[in-house]
């Protein structure tokens, strides 16, 4: 879309953006319990949101979003990401997924190459500032693409997702029109929204109802293919190995989620004995504040005194054979924040 029918469309949603966040509020209460459990046997699709971040947008967006228990892509312009990069920030401790959307957003087809280099490397740097990652995942303004915008993309390491579906949110498509759109998705889809869209928001709980009704979940978009997969990559396992304590020999521990629901998410970690057995071990899992953990099972905790520093130990016998495993489940509150604890793992 025209940065014109931003600014037109600006007006209109500020003037809606207080309702929308105490409706926000209300919604994050209301799945409490957890959403109904989508099985993914049918796979994934992409949510994606352009043309962000946007002051007065992507926070109701982003609740939206979480409160319904899903991660989207963000293909945010970067000199927008340059004037709120917290909102950038927001979008990665929310669980999302960020990609590069050019700069200005021109007709790159229509730049020489140099230009084309120049939008592309800019986003990459402020994008990489706001999240400590550069973006994997491009997507041309319009679609539309060229050889040498391939060319550029390339250099960048970035893979160019263009979608599957077109929810037509930019050309005045209403909510039932833009849920309609999301049950054209099938397993491996991508559907382009935009940032900025009221109608966008209020279409996330149809959207993700209707998804689940047919096995699908939300994912993230592949680096290599361009196309939805599980959101599994997106928090890689942490192992952190460490010398033997004194105990015998070393330990390491692994983080995964395992599930993760509007307002909290469960998390796994395997504690694994090096190249000899232990006798016991002690695993340290620091949360990111406002995260606060709920629930602990298959080993013993106990805090430290701001709360978020956890030192789990076996809840029984603690003995692991040389490269013996076990494993404990935590529940995490989140409190608006999905970033991944860290973990790590020491002897005795
Ligand atoms: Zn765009």
């Amino acid at each position: 879309m025209s940065s014109a029918q931003l600014l037109r469309r600006r007006a209109l949603v500020a003037l809606t953006a207080a309702a929308t966040v105490a409706a926000g509020a209300v919604a994050v209460l209301a799945t409490a319990s957890p959403a109904a459990a989508a099985t993914c046997s049918a796979g994934y699709v992409a949510l994606t949101y352009d043309d962000g971040p946007i002051a007065g947008t992507t926070g109701n967006l982003l609740n939206a979003l979480t409160a319904n228990g899903v991660r989207a892509t963000f293909f945010n312009i970067g000199q927008k990401a340059q004037a709120n990069p917290s909102l950038v920030q927001a979008q990665k401790n929310a669980g999302m997924w960020i990609g590069n959307h050019s700069w200005t957003h021109p007709h790159l087809t229509q730049l020489s190459t140099a230009q084309i280099t120049s939008e592309i490397s800019q986003t990459q740097q402020v994008l990489q500032q706001a999240t400590g990652v550069a973006p994997k995942l491009f997507r041309p303004p319009y679609g539309e693409t060229n050889a040498t915008l391939k060319s550029v993309e390339s250099q960048f390491g970035l893979t160019e997702v263009l979608w599957s579906v077109d929810s037509q949110d930019w050309n005045g498509a209403s909510t039932a029109q833009i849920v309609q759109a999301a049950g054209n998705l099938g397993n491996g889809g991508v559907i382009l929204m935009h940032d900025g869209y009221q109608n966008t928001v209020n279409a996330i709980p149809q959207i993700v109802a209707n998804l689940n009704s047919r096995n699908l979940c939300a994912g993230m978009i592949s680096p290599s293919t361009g196309r939805a997969v599980a959101p599994d990559g997106s928090t890689p396992p942490s192992a952190s190995p460490t010398s033997g304590g004194g105990g015998g020999g070393g330990c390491t521990a692994t983080y995964r989620e395992t599930q993760r629901w509007g307002d909290r998410f469960n998390g796994e970690v395997t504690v694994r004995a090096g190249s000899t057995a232990i006798t016991s071990w002690t695993a340290t899992v620091t949360v990111r504040a406002p995260q606060k953990v709920s629930a602990v099972w298959n080993g013993s905790p106990s805090w430290d005194s701001s709360g978020n520093v956890m030192t789990v130990r076996p809840s029984g016998n603690g003995s692991l054979p040389a490269g013996g495993s076990t494993t404990f489940g935590f529940t995490v509150m989140a409190n608006g924040q999905w970033a991944a604890p860290t973990v790590s793992c020491r002897t005795p």
